[in-house]
């Protein structure tokens, strides 16, 4: 699977998949830059595919269905305009010819899915799981927004982590604060510091790098219930209260 990033804004990524001269268009919050590459390429844009209904994720989809005619899928949320095809939680939605499954991630908002491709090893998960981070929590609560990222979690290792956003710097330098011994974190926080040097996207991440690095899928680590602990943020508890708890001290700062 070809899949290149198209930036937008100050820090989004709209992620593009390429099979044959046709395209998919992943959470398209600017139709300009996507025009823009369509006609660069030469390639036919077929389908949208949305993970929930923030307008920096949506904000492209009628300019492009008026020029284009592609079809779109995403959330049964009538919040979004426009979506052909609504996707719930255990749905297989063809694309390009690949196969996506369908998880419904409620947290970041209500209406939030991710798209896992198995065959590709591929997952977009919109604004739910970042490098290094998770989404804010506006609409759902953490035991909630704990359960969805549990669900990613568990997809295979090697599973690619195509986020929509460009946080990874700030994100680890939190985590730093979460894990200051984690090395290896303290190794992929140097690595990704060298490559926005550059300007190249930390973005995929993958799966298992996350289960390494990423506060808040550590709930079961020791070192983070020990330093949520010193800091007096944390009086024991389950999963869903250690990840509130890592939630409620990024959200401080
Ligand atoms: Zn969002
Ligand atoms: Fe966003």
């Amino acid at each position: 699977m070809t899949i290149v990033p198209i930036p937008a804004f100050s820090d989004n990524y709209i992620w593009m998949l390429e099979r044959e001269g046709r395209v998919a268009v992943v959470d398209p919050g600017d139709a300009n830059p996507v025009l823009a590459v369509l006609q660069e390429r030469g390639v036919i844009l077929d389908t949208l595919i949305i993970t929930h209904h923030h307008f920096d994720h949506t904000g492209g989809v009628r300019a492009l269905k008026e020029k284009t005619n592609c079809r779109v899928v995403g959330p049964d949320n009538p919040k979004i305009e426009g979506i052909d095809e609504k996707l719930g939680d255990g749905d297989i939605v063809h694309v390009l010819g690949y196969d996506f499954a369908v998880l419904e991630v409620p947290g970041h908002t209500l209406d939030h899915i991710a798209l896992h491709c198995a065959d590709e090893s591929v997952l977009f998960c919109g604004d739910t799981l970042f490098v290094g981070g998770c989404g804010r929590v506006f609409e759902g609560t953490y035991p909630m927004m704990q359960s969805s990222l549990a669900k990613l979690a568990a997809l295979p290792p090697e599973t690619a982590v195509y986020c929509t956003h460009e946080y990874t710097l700030a994100n680890l330098a939190f985590a730093r604060k979460v894990e200051p011994d984690n090395e290896d974190l303290l190794a992929h926080a140097s690595k990704c510091e060298r490559m926005r040097a550059e300007n190249i996207p930390t973005v995929p991440s993958t799966i298992g790098r996350e289960l390494e690095i990423n506060p808040f899928l550590r709930w079961s680590s020791p070192a983070v219930i020990a330093q949520l602990t010193h800091e007096g943020r944390f009086e024991g508890g389950s999963p869903a209260e250690v990840f509130g708890a890592v939630r409620a001290w990024k959200d401080e700062g």
